[in-house]
């Protein structure tokens, strides 16, 4: 059975406690063996959107980048452009929101690296058998590493139900391009009744897909390439995807990419799951969001199948109901972890053990 280590956290943590939970995980799991002299180490995270606030914090991570250093290797923090038009659709802005957020050089002693590129062209196709790609495109930087850190904050999410491994390593580690075959299904519909023609939506969306039609949003389907952004902003929640079913084949193409960017890494992976601060939306949001529930703790595993079903049932033990599925109805989470099972990126059953 893969392990899965998990240390709680205090309701009400300070940095040191953090850092040091993050250590001693590191430590239990032994994960210092991954990490090689000369070898470049790609640790990926999510910077955070501007304004967002649930996101992992710099000051946490900082002693465990400086144990990975002590090896000798060359670590760097990474993530890829977005698809939607925000502060980390280029390289540039991307730059500069996660320097704005500390993570800098100066705080962290490692470079940021944007591992697709200013134009996201900066990527290679990875050969996987899946049920809908035969290969996945994946960001160069992070596919040329050695090694991998992936350091994923678990919240809920607009067309997926969940955020965390999974899909920090599926979208994560693909470019623009990749992004968009992932959410090819997804079609959103406007309603009409609830439309207030602000036109939001219409600034947002990267496509220019949508414009003002008789007092109400219209999207062109044709220009639409699924990012759900319009979704996302539309604050009176006028525009939904279309099809219930639009959940399904993106996450089995989410467990099929991230399958794709471990493919080459084989033992030279580890992964810590954040559930602190778990929202029911994801730091693409440029907003601060509620707290669904206590900060519960920090996972590590090798195996980010059995690092996502570990924290679903943390959560759902700590909430005392399927909160996610409650939340999310339309997005049943447990297809992203299933399929990845089955493609054989990792395994559901996990034997959880405490760290202090
Ligand atoms: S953001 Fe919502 S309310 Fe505003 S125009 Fe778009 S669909 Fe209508
Ligand atoms: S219309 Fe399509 S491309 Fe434009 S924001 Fe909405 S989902 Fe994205």
């Amino acid at each position: 059975m893969t392990k899965v280590w998990f240390s709680p956290l205090n309701p009400n943590f300070d940095i040191s406690q953090i850092q040091e939970k993050v250590l001693s995980l590191y430590n239990a799991a032994g994960f210092q063996k991954i990490f090689k002299a000369k070898e470049y180490t790609a640790i990926k995270i999510h910077f955070g959107e501007k304004n967002n606030t649930g996101h992992i914090k710099p000051q946490w991570i900082k002693p465990l980048i400086n144990v990975i250093k002590k090896s000798g290797c060359k670590p760097f923090l990474t993530d890829t452009n977005t698809l939607y038009r925000g502060q980390r659709f280029n390289s540039i802005d991307h730059l500069m929101q996660a320097y704005e957020h500390g993570f800098s050089i100066e705080n962290l002693g490692v470079p940021v690296i944007i591992a697709d590129g200013l134009l996201s062209k900066n990527f290679s196709e990875v050969p996987v058998k899946g049920k809908h790609f035969k290969s996945v495109k994946i960001a160069n930087d992070i596919l040329h590493s050695h090694s991998f850190v992936v350091l994923s904050h678990m919240t809920g999410h607009i067309l997926t139900g969940l955020g965390a491994a999974i899909k920090n390593l599926a979208m994560g580690s693909a470019p623009r391009s990749g992004k968009q075959v992932q959410h090819t299904d997804i079609k959103p519909e406007v309603n009409p009744e609830k439309c207030q023609a602000c036109g939001l939506c219409i600034t947002w969306c990267p496509k220019e897909a949508i414009d003002l039609y008789d007092g109400v949003a219209r999207i062109e389907l044709d220009k639409c390439y699924g990012c759900a952004e319009c979704i996302a902003t539309c604050r009176y929640q006028a525009i939904n995807h279309s099809f219930s079913n639009a959940s399904i084949p993106l996450q089995e193409k989410m467990a099929e990419y991230a399958l794709g960017a471990v493919k080459d890494k084989k033992g030279k992976v580890c992964y810590f799951n954040f559930l602190t601060h778990i929202s029911k939306e994801c730091d693409c949001m440029g907003k601060a969001q509620d707290k669904l529930i206590q900060d519960i703790g920090i996972l590590a595993s090798y195996d980010p199948v059995a690092i996502d079903q570990a924290s679903i049932d943390l959560l759902n033990e700590k909430a005392g109901n399927d909160i996610l599925s409650q939340l999310w109805p339309e997005n049943d989470y447990n297809v992203q972890i299933s399929h990845a099972e089955k493609i054989g990126l990792g395994t559901r059953e996990y034997e959880l053990v405490y760290v202090e």
